[in-house]
């Protein structure tokens, strides 16, 4: 597809709500159109090289390939889509042993998906109901999705997906469970696919991450380049053909899909806050600069801190792909301590590098006047002279400064940004798990045994 074509697929009928309404037009509606432009600018980007798209979504088998694919840059939708073919890839190769459909099911509709050139997102996050139960013992059955009828073509599902990125803009909906399941649970353990437009499915969403209406977009640079909107997903007894079906009641491979996922929608996460970590040193340098301020004892301390968590971040990324494992079709994993350990670490200090840029930046990143205010016939020179420090700083370079660093902390863009880097793969404890549980920490007694020269068998 190209962005035509693209644009074009979203008008398939789907039932899409956003501020309390129907959404007819989905490419021409304001919260989803500077979304939907992103993709379709990739779209155009792959058809005008189909190579690129073919090494895009061509899963790595060597480190440097990995290297080259976290260092290449598409839009979420398509950064999602290539995650889920992933989990597919990567639960199937782990289930072949209890369902060996499942491979065949997950080859054919990786295949199809890829020949459409859809887009899919991850539906895992249940409403969860209380979260003191299982999913059995819910007052309501339908707070984690589940089979509610099996006919001989396929299943009826019934519950609902939320905070699901993209869901509206998507062409696929990859619906797998959240967690665990037990014996008793088997309606529960349900992977599968669903079209966007499928009967029964509906997705409300909310964008609280845009930039204010009618603003400039100087003001708000990253919000305006990145605001994306979140759906609730609701499956009101939607029908799925046995094809699209990858688990159905092996209750004990419930979590592999969800811990497939976590993988690689945190090693994405791990790949876009690399960069982010970075981009927030560099504003730091930058307004440091502006300041007049950068060779400020303190300043600096600051900065190298910041440094610090950015190069253990990458790190950790880099570890990840080093000690890859290799899956039964011959593609590489990113190693699960390393991408966990490193998530965990980005997500627990994003508000150590938040608070060093605003501790640098000072108050006018939250006050600055607006650019247009610069602009202004009658009084734009004299904010411009106030917002300027010295002759090589002009005022107007240090206000957009400003203006980014508000984006990126302060804005509505900035606290939904942080929200989803922390929750996003799940929060922190998700990750505290996996890390805990791919530690090897029988080695860490042995080794504290020697440390102290004590050996308990022996005295
Ligand atoms: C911006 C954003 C984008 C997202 N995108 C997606 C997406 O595309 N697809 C998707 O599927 N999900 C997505 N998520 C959802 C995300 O994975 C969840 O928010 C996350 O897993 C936490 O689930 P929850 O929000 O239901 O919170 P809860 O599960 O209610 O968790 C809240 C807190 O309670 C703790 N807790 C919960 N249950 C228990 C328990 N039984 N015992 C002990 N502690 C418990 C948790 O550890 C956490 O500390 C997104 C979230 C955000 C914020």
């Amino acid at each position: 597809m190209d962005a035509r074509a693209y644009r074009a697929s979203l008008n398939d009928g789907r039932r899409v709500y956003a501020r309390g309404e129907r959404v007819t037009d989905l490419a021409a509606h304001p919260d989803f159109a500077p979304n939907i432009e992103r993709t379709a600018e990739v779209y155009d980007r792959f058809e005008a090289d189909p190579e690129a798209r073919e090494a895009f979504f061509t899963p790595p088998t060597t480190i440097e390939g990995m290297r080259h694919h976290a260092a290449l840059h598409v839009d979420s939708a398509t950064h999602t889509t290539y995650s889920s073919l992933m989990t597919l890839l990567t639960a199937a190769d782990r289930i072949a042993a209890v369902r060996p459909q499942a491979a065949e099911a997950v080859a054919a509709y990786v295949a199809m998906v890829r020949d459409k050139d859809l887009r899919i997102a991850e539906c895992i996050t249940d409403a969860k109901g209380d979260r003191s139960r299982p999913p059995s013992q819910q007052e309501d059955k339908d707070a984690y999705l589940r089979v509610v009828e099996r006919r001989p073509d396929g299943v009826v599902i019934r519950g609902a997906k939320l905070h699901i990125s993209l869901a509206a803009s998507s062409h696929e909906l990859m619906v797998i469970p959240t967690k665990a399941m037990k014996p008793g649970e088997e309606d529960y353990a349900i992977a599968c696919a669903v079209p966007v437009n499928a009967p029964g499915v509906s997705i409300v969403n909310v964008l609280n991450a845009a930039p204010p209406e009618g603003s400039d977009p100087r003001d708000f640079p990253f919000a305006n380049q990145r605001a994306v909107p979140q759906g609730f997903v609701i499956f009101d007894d939607v029908f799925v053909p046995h094809e699209r079906i990858f688990l159905d009641g092996e209750v004990k491979q419930a979590a592999v899909f969800a811990h497939s996922l976590g993988l690689w929608v945190r090693t994405s996460s791990m790949i876009s806050m690399c960069d982010g970590f970075d981009v927030m040193v560099g504003l730091a340098q930058l307004i440091a600069e502006a300041n007049g301020l950068e060779r400020v004892d303190h300043i600096r301390a600051k900065i190298s801190e910041m440094i610090i968590h950015s190069t253990l971040l990458r790190a950790t990324l880099e570890a990840s792909m080093v000690h890859a494992a290799k899956l039964e079709s011959g593609v590489l994993a990113p190693s699960e301590i390393y991408t966990n350990a490193g998530k965990y670490h980005g997500a627990a200090n994003y508000m150590v590098m938040v608070r060093h840029l605003l501790d640098i930046a000072g108050g006018s990143a939250i006050t600055a006047p607006s650019m247009r205010d610069l602009e202004n016939e009658d009084i734009g020179h004299l904010v411009r002279k106030y917002m300027g420090t010295r002759q090589s700083i002009d005022g107007a370079y240090r206000t957009r400064l400003f203006h980014a660093v508000h984006d990126l902390t302060t804005s509505a863009h900035g606290g939904a940004k942080y929200a989803g880097l922390l929750m996003g793969g799940g929060g922190l404890y998700a990750q505290n798990i996996v890390t805990r549980m791919r530690y090897d920490i029988e080695r860490a007694k042995r080794m504290a045994f020697d440390a102290m020269g004590w050996s308990p068998e022996r005295d």
